[in-house]
């Protein structure tokens, strides 16, 4: 496998034995080899159930791991991390999601790539428009700035009177 990029959300919104939301996303990052680029972290409220809020960012990573790999990477650190697996939108100490790969498509064994909800998560493409602007969704043709200014203008929309 030639070496890839892949962009990666992170989010907390519990905290763990690194600490606050933050923390747990700062450690997240650190456990990480090949990362080439880090968004700021943002504040996002929270979606569903769960009353606290959430830690978001997203980063670069160059790998030679193919998507399957790379998820398996991704899984341990949950894991290890003292994920609470269950409830869909529950409070969680760290969630790793693949969102972008610069091979384009992948769709095998519960896998999706590009992430099948990241068009509609301000949470997730602000931070990549940081880093990724110009980066192009493979299904949409848009790039993460165009996805993030459209969603902007739908939010707006429905929250006019
Ligand atoms: P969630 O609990 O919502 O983070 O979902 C995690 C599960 O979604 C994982 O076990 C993956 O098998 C699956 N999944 C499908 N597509 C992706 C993706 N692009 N990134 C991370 N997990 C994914």
């Amino acid at each position: 496998m030639p070496i890839s990029t892949y962009a990666i959300s992170i989010g907390s919104n519990r905290p763990g034995r690194h600490g606050r939301p933050e923390a747990e996303v700062s450690a997240a990052i650190g456990a990480l080899t090949g990362v080439v680029a880090v968004a700021p972290i943002i504040a996002s409220a929270p979606i569903g159930p769960s009353i606290r809020r959430f830690a978001n960012t997203a980063i670069l990573v160059e790998t030679k791991d193919d998507p399957p790999a790379l998820l398996a990477r991704l899984k341990a650190i949950e894991r290890d991390f003292g994920r609470r697996r269950g409830r869909r939108w529950g409070a969680r100490v760290i969630d790793l999601d693949i969102i972008l790969w610069s091979g384009g498509s992948w769709g095998e064994a519960g896998l999706t790539v590009p992430h099948i909800g990241f068009r509609a998560r301000g949470f997730v493409l602000d931070p990549l428009a940081r880093i990724a602007a110009d980066w192009r969704d493979p299904v949409t043709g848009l790039s993460v700035r165009q996805l993030a200014y459209r969603l902007r203008a739908v939010d707006q929309r429905a929250s006019r009177p």
